[in-house]
């Protein structure tokens, strides 16, 4: 090899871009099969390449990897986003690979390592309000945390877990299948590489318990119905010494009776006579943030949206705020007295009969049928 220049993942297992994931594992069985170590002793060549083909398999393999791959290509693997794939165990893909080939317990055949712990979900209902305004809130949590009484190792105190004897504290074991050697997870320790002969009694050697929390739980300003706040870490504890999950706890968001959001603006409708709609007044408009003083001009027509800047829902992480847009709605008086009636009557022979609304309608409908 004389570059260092990273071959391309398809390249290198020698499948299209668009192969299925069954293309993919035969592919790489393949060449697995030619260049595993077990077969080809003391060959540095090959050793490389049965590497660069396990490689290109833990990413393609993986749905996740494989589109962050097609993306970003190379780059996508040096970042952060693979979580160091570099770290990848072979045997773990072989095993599993192999598994499958030889029907010798399949998927079973991985190694359990270290678990990472449970996601856990909560819902919290919020009132219009709280959602606007946010709020303090405080929500219940069953989970399992790390026993205090063993630091989550599920000995007893004072004792420690003796070495499996069947793979020595491996966590698998190896064995001969035609060529290759396969590794497979112990069966004696289920891959911990340990056995607890003195488990802890309060949890029984499981290294966990359930307990019942109260979590305080800081809604900012501005959430709306769905959203979701991660705490990370304050899901589920890990097992074997893995990390512990996430909490999420997703908002839902109570409607208001009077506004309707829609993102950070509101809205709302406000009824309005016809003659303040005629000759223009001032209206007071009750807001989340109080009230505010509308003018509404002379002549405006009913149905009219006015809009009053930064008297929305804040907006999240941000100083800024969405916008009102009042909509004003003209009201026909269902009672009239006497008096009312004689002067709606006097301004409706007043109108000449330009001004009424019907005469331009008239025209129209005229110019459209002739
Ligand atoms: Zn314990
Ligand atoms: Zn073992």
């Amino acid at each position: 090899m004389t570059t260092k220049t990273k071959r391309d993942y398809y390249e290198v297992l020698g499948v299209e871009r668009t192969c299925t994931e069954v293309e993919l594992k035969s592919a790489y069985r393949k060449l697995a099969m030619q260049y595993h170590p077990d077969r080809n002793p003391g060959n540095a060549e090959a050793e490389e390449k049965f590497k660069e083909a396990s490689e290109a398999y833990s990413v393609l393999s993986d749905a996740n990897k494989r589109a962050s791959y097609d993306r970003f290509g190379h780059a996508a693997t040096n970042g952060a986003g693979f979580g160091g794939f570099e770290s990848v165990d072979i045997n773990d893909i072989f095993g599993d690979l192999f598994g499958d080939l030889f029907g010798a317990g399949g998927r079973g055949g991985r190694r359990s390592r270290a678990q990472r712990g449970n996601d856990l979900r909560e819902d919290l209902r919020l009132t219009f309000e709280e959602a606007v305004f946010g709020v303090k809130k405080q929500v219940k949590i069953r989970r399992f945390e790390a026993c205090e009484a063993c630091d989550g190792r599920g000995l007893a105190p004072g004792k420690s877990a003796t070495t499996c004897s069947g793979c020595q504290g491996r966590g698998q074991v190896r064995f001969q299948q035609g060529f290759f050697s396969v590794a497979r997870t112990c069966p004696q320790c289920q891959g911990a590489g340990q056995i607890i002969t003195d488990p802890c009694t309060k949890c029984k050697g499981d290294g966990r318990l359930l307990h019942e929390r109260t979590l305080d739980v800081q809604v900012p300003a501005g959430v709306e119905d769905g959203t979701r706040i991660r705490y990370g870490d304050q899901g589920e504890a890990g097992m074997n010494g893995g990390p512990a999950g996430d909490l999420y706890v997703v908002l839902h968001v109570k409607e208001h009776a009077f506004f309707e959001r829609e993102g950070n603006d509101l809205y709302c409708a406000i009824p309005v006579s016809f003659p303040q709609l005629a000759l223009g007044t001032e209206i007071n408009v009750p807001t989340i943030h109080g009230d505010h003083k509308l003018k509404v001009p002379e002549g405006t027509q009913p149905g009219t949206r006015f809009r009053i800047r930064s008297k929305g829902v804040p907006v999240l992480n941000s100083s800024q705020k969405g916008d009102l847009y009042v909509e004003v709605r003209a009201q026909t008086p269902s009672k009239l007295n006497k008096r009312q009636r004689e002067l709606l009557q006097e301004l409706d022979a007043l109108s000449s009969v330009e001004n009424k609304p019907q005469k331009n309608l008239f025209n129209k409908v005229k110019d459209i049928f002739g």
